[in-house]
């Protein structure tokens, strides 16, 4: 028995915009930043969770946070059943009127949806891929908001899932332990860096152990065509490179883009236009169905901005996207991203997170290792997004060796941000920022 009795928010901030680090065709100039909570209890760990955003308004989703932290002060958080706790936070009758399920009031559920779940895991004694992957099938079911899913996927066929993969449970995660989970990097692929760092940190991605790198992409064709160029000569054909336009296009723009990029063998096409727009990712999707040189598909893959569970189904439904990639943050936290690991299961088609960011990486990870050990048993055409910037802020940081995730063993979900930076970046009076 414990007690939540307060809830602390913070504008952490980080100028990673004087670097360029984080560049791409719609975000030039972004300041990674987290909107963060501290769950405070009466005994034992406290609970901590954020949302990401790239600066200006992260102080709206703190605002949030705050509105919403009355839901969660007085919760006991050995009994609480984190189903209900999360369809309450994304429910309120006057708060869903924001979005519903969407946009600030959301990105503030997930925070805290997160931090609760860090809170549990801490208290469990497990890191939280390992609290989930412990559950029984009941229990995970139990987890979702099964509102506007069931057209798609039924509980009952969830279960049939997660029933299938359970006597492997075991075997995977002992292969968790010995190996990790498969990585690819965006470290080389900014839009603001020159030719030779392009060249010299793909080439590093590759001694590091990498099989997939990305670019950015969107900004100007005939650079990009020349980036590519440089990219593949790096890292010869051997190695996948997946390009990146962060919703830069509109259909017939993306299609002409990705068709003058073919020859360099792109692996996927991310984001190649509105998060919102199913239909034109079906369409882009089929546009490039023999477009890569051996004439087979340049894949699509989208989902770091896609805002819920329901859209996730329509992309899967309408067959729009070859790549689910999920984030850590930007759905209402594990929960509804339990449904759309189920919902991607249902349809087999892959998922390959959304990372970076400040503390993505650390969340992320164990959202596939639960995926691999409880839903779609494989890590085959899997990774999860790497990027190696501002890991030094948290206590358990993301560990990447050769090419893999490793598995995490601290208890919680790697959420923890170092006291001292979050006083250090805290924004505006931070001495970061002061
Ligand atoms: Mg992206």
């Amino acid at each position: 028995m414990a007690v939540i009795v307060a809830v602390d928010t913070f504008d952490v901030r980080f100028p990673t915009s004087r670097e360029l680090d984080g560049s791409d065709a719609m975000n030039p100039d972004p300041d990674y930043s987290a909107a963060y909570v501290i769950l405070r209890t009466d005994e034992g760990p406290e609970g901590h969770g954020f949302t990401f955003t790239i600066g200006r308004g992260n102080d709206i989703c703190r605002m949030a946070i705050e509105t919403l932290a009355p839901f969660v002060v007085g919760v006991d958080p050995d009994a609480v059943d984190l189903g209900a706790f999360a369809r309450e936070l994304t429910h309120d009758s006057q708060l869903r009127w924001l979005g519903p399920e969407k946009g600030v009031v959301h990105l503030a559920a997930a925070a805290l949806i997160n931090a609760m779940w860090d809170l549990v895991a801490k208290r469990a004694g497990k890191p939280v891929w390992r609290y989930l992957a412990d559950l029984t099938p009941e229990q995970i079911v139990d987890l979702v908001d099964w509102r506007y899913l069931t057209d798609a996927l039924t509980p009952e066929e969830a279960l049939r899932i997660l029933r299938a993969a359970e006597p492997g449970r075991a075997g995977r995660i002992a292969a968790l332990r010995a190996r990790g989970y498969p990585a690819y990097t965006t470290s080389p692929g900014w839009l603001g860096y020159d030719d030779e760092k392009l060249a010299r940190l793909a080439k590093q991605a590759v001694v590091d152990g990498f099989t997939q790198i990305k670019l950015k992409v969107g900004a100007d064709l005939s650079d990009d065509v020349h980036r590519f160029q440089v990219a593949r000569e790096a890292v010869g054909p051997g190695i996948r490179i997946a390009v990146d336009a962060n919703q830069r296009w509109d259909v017939g723009v993306a299609v002409e883009w990705m068709r003058a990029l073919a020859p360099y063998d792109p692996w996927w096409i991310e984001e190649p236009t509105s998060p919102d727009d199913v239909l034109a990712h079906a369409a882009i999707r089929t546009a490039l169905a023999t477009a890569a040189p051996n004439g087979g598909p340049i894949r699509v893959a989208t989902g770091e901005h896609v805002q819920n569970r329901i859209v996730f189904k329509q992309l899967l439904q309408a067959g729009a996207v070859d790549f689910v990639q999920i984030d850590a943050c930007r759905v209402g936290g594990v929960n509804e991203n339990v449904a759309i690991l189920l919902l991607a299961a249902k349809y087999g088609v892959p998922v390959c997170p959304h990372a970076g960011g400040v503390g993505l990486c650390e969340l992320v990870q164990h959202l596939s290792m639960f995926d691999f050990v409880a839903v779609s048993g494989t890590t085959e055409k899997r990774v999860i997004e790497f990027v190696d910037h501002l890991h030094e802020h948290f206590l358990a940081p993301a560990v990447v060796r050769d090419g893999y995730y490793v598995a995490p063993t601290e208890p919680g979900f790697s959420a923890e941000m170092s006291a001292d930076s979050i006083a250090a970046y805290s924004y505006p009076d931070g001495p970061a920022w002061a």
